[in-house]
């Protein structure tokens, strides 16, 4: 009896499962294997989280906006689809943090918060004297002797004090994570930092000696970090659907729940069912919790929080907005009382995306333990949103439109322990489900790239496993 074709089922068509798709059907088509791929989403539409909205010559990232341009699988994914050609870097600019109602600059040589540069950061009014000596403390302060994890705010608090930390780490860092640092993973997030701790003892004399941005003299060009597509992320989704043509995909389809016989038979929510010999699952973590229920797989994981947000973009005329500082936008503390986190001057970061004569403000609001807002109506967030901004620029006029998008339970939140916990789920499945594999945001790191490295790993195993 010939065996019949061998089975890959991706579960979500967000940026990991589409990463994952894309290199398999590579693979298969290069090596000739006999193997076919579906990908099933539960949306309408591909792309997940990553979702652009062309209007009136804006091109407007309703959800990431670009990826850090040193973590290489997002750029060499782009290149491989011939994208490359569309990419761009953001344009450099002050940024500032708000602190106390007041924009202040965020001192030269600080990366992620952390002071790499004595002179921008002994001259800066965002830490006080004392503050600052404290920060000092970490060129004499013993390396801890952490062992297992901790949380970032327990690493940073113990090596540079609290205030260096609640004005200067703790708003950037609730920038990415819409976290709370005392409860976020340093091992899941920023183990680079715990290790540079170990090996140079300062936390600081490390950062010096090793981060290229580090290295930079005061009075060079600020570099660009960051890239994205000038035709909007979105524009890399759609491509990568074009070009999975060899694949199966099940739009508007839920997988709710596996079962293992000598396949493996997913149940959809039309009660059909699917067969497969292996599953790379690229959902949230909840909803991998509830499709493996009955075996309590993934009980430790489930409950891990995932924080609910809004992205609100408003364009306005350039007569509209005064008093806009000379930079890139800002990042809010959580002292202040404000309710936006941050917001992007996105008309000077991303020129490219608005028009001549037109400002485009990209606020965030929504943070652990203050997500209520999310909740709430259009409307109601922008008369919110605008109320804070005028506290420190001057918005004159009503916004000539706005897009608000609700991210629910979207920004999981790796709390202390997360890489042990998986690493049993994973030895878990691997017993009970071999073949069955989890990539995406929830699991290994929430950048694009993050994500995309996750998937192409995947889909790797998952093409080692079926020819087993
Ligand atoms: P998702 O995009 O969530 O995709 C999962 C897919 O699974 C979804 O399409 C969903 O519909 C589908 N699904 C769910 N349940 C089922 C089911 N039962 N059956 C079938 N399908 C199902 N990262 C950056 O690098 N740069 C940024 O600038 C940035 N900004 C961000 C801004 C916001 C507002 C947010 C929310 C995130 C941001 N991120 C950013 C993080 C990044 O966008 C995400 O981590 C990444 O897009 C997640 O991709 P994913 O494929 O893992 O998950």
């Amino acid at each position: 009896m010939t065996q019949s074709k061998r089975k890959i089922v991706i579960v979500g068509g967000g940026i990991t499962g589409l990463a994952a798709a894309y290199r398999a059907q590579e693979k298969i088509n290069n090596e000739q294997l006999d193997a076919d791929i579906t990908i099933i989403e539960a949306n309408h539409r591909l792309g997940g989280k990553i979702q652009t909205v062309v209007k009136d010559g804006f091109v407007i990232e309703r959800g990431p906006d670009s990826f850090l341009e040193r973590k290489k699988s997002m750029g060499r994914l782009i290149k491989d689809v011939g994208l490359d050609d569309k990419l761009v870097p953001n344009a450099t600019g002050q940024a500032f943090i708000l602190v106390n109602d007041k924009l202040h600059p965020m001192p030269g040589g600080a990366i992620m918060g952390i002071p790499t540069q004595i002179r921008p950061f002994l001259i800066t009014d965002l830490i006080s004297l004392t503050g600052k000596l404290r920060a000092a403390g970490d060129f004499v302060l013993p390396k801890s002797n952490h062992q297992q994890d901790q949380s970032l705010g327990t690493f940073f608090r113990r090596r540079l004090g609290n205030e260096v930390v609640e004005n200067l780490i703790e708003p950037l860092l609730s920038g990415i994570y819409a976290g709370d640092i005392d409860q976020i993973s340093l091992q899941s997030t920023f183990p680079q930092y715990g290790k540079l701790e170990q090996d140079h003892k300062s936390l600081i004399a490390g950062m010096k000696k090793t981060s290229p941005a580090a290295k930079r003299k005061p009075g060079d060009k600020k570099q660009s970090m960051f890239l994205t597509l000038s035709s909007g992320l979105e524009s890399l989704v759609v491509k990568l659907e074009t070009l999975l043509s060899d694949c199966e995909i099940l739009k508007g389809t839920k997988v709710e729940s596996i079962s293992r016989g000598e396949r493996y038979t997913l149940t959809l929510n039309s009660g059909a069912e699917i067969e497969a010999d292996s599953v790379i699952f690229t959902v949230p973590h909840f909803t991998a919790g509830a499709v493996f229920s009955e075996s309590g797989l993934m009980n430790q994981i489930e409950e891990v929080p995932a924080t609910s947000v809004a992205t609100v973009a408003m364009a306005f005329d350039q007569g509209d907005v005064e008093d806009i500082l000379d930079g890139t936008g800002f990042v809010v503390s959580r002292n202040s009382d404000y309710t936006i986190t941050a917001c992007t001057w996105t008309h000077r970061k991303w020129p490219h995306t608005v028009p001549d004569g037109k400002v485009l403000l990209r606020c965030y609001v929504g943070r652990a333990g203050d997500e209520t807002v999310v909740d709430l109506s259009d409307d109601q967030i922008e008369k919110i949103v605008i109320d804070d901004l005028n506290k420190i620029i001057k918005v004159k006029n009503t916004p000539e439109f706005t897009i608000v998008t609700r991210w629910k339970k979207a920004m999981p939140q790796y709390t202390v322990g997360h890489r042990e916990r998986m690493a049993d789920v994973r030895a878990g499945l691997e017993k009970s489900y071999p073949g069955v594999y989890l990539a995406g945001a929830s699991y290994d790191g929430i950048g694009l790239p993050d994500c995309i490295d996750q998937g192409e790993a995947a889909a790797y195993k998952a093409l080692n496993y079926i020819q087993q």
